[in-house]
């Protein structure tokens, strides 16, 4: 479902974020990638969801192989990926609801299909009662939950996570971990970063390691 071959990424500065990375993650894994701050883990994220292009080799997500995409494949692309981030950027001027509802409105749902999608996806993260707040008044594992929920509402094939549990205690991090195993058991494929070893480790996935651009370790 992903697969990377010998991919490097250079940023404008000259400074080598990847170096020659290879991996193949099928179809249903769920796996970490781990390593410390400045190992690399965004900018890979990034090149998966298109938010950068690989300086050298090849790319594929499903079946599009990202190097060939033209400019109208994008979007289409980007549709089949969801995306959490640390900060979860959710939207504080409206609800809940409409939070999760961002990712529908670029598809062409009508209001009554992209509400059903809205609440089975806040069902899945367990918080269909709070549609109406605004996210500001919810704890920040609900924040966090209500991320999970608008990367998932579109159904995507493929799940990233960049730092999902970032700012969270410990045993909030681990009701987000099994939140995206959940996910995973359904057949969405998860990739997830994390520099919380014991954590992760505690989760018997499988987990690539980056090192200074590299990937030392996958296992
Ligand atoms: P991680 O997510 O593991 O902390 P990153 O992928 O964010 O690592 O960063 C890897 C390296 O690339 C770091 O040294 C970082 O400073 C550098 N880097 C990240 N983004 C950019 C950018 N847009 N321009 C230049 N260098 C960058
Ligand atoms: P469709 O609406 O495409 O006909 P279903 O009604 O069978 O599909 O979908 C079952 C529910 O699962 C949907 O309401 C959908 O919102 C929810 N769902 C959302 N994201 C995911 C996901 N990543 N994996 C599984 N189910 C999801």
């Amino acid at each position: 479902m992903i697969q990377f071959e010998h991919v490097s990424k250079r940023y404008d500065e000259g400074f080598d974020a990847l170096k020659d990375v290879s991996f193949t993650i099928n179809t249903g894994e769920m796996a970490f990638l781990t390593g410390h701050s400045g190992a690399g883990k965004s900018t890979l994220l990034k090149l998966v969801m298109l938010m950068e292009q690989p300086t050298a080799g090849h790319i594929q997500v499903g079946e599009q192989i990202l190097n060939r995409l033209g400019r109208h494949d994008i979007p289409y692309l980007r549709r089949s990926i969801g995306v959490v981030f640390q900060n979860h950027q959710l939207l504080f001027d409206r609800s809940v609801f409409d939070n999760v509802a961002l990712p529908l409105n670029i598809c062409g749902y009508s209001p009554e299909d992209a509400a059903r999608r809205v609440r089975a996806a806040l069902d899945k993260v367990g918080l269909l009662d709070r549609e109406k707040m605004n996210p500001m008044a919810l704890s920040s594992g609900e924040q966090q939950r209500v991320g999970i929920a608008r990367a998932i509402v579109h159904k995507p094939k493929v799940l990233l996570a960049d730092e999902p549990t970032g700012n969270l205690d410990p045993q909030l991090s681990a009701e987000i971990m099994r939140l995206f195993e959940q996910f995973n058991r359904v057949g969405t494929t998860v990739l997830i970063a994390s520099h919380d070893l014991s954590l992760i480790s505690s989760m018997r996935h499988r987990m690539l390691t980056l090192k200074s651009g590299r990937l030392i370790a996958d296992g």
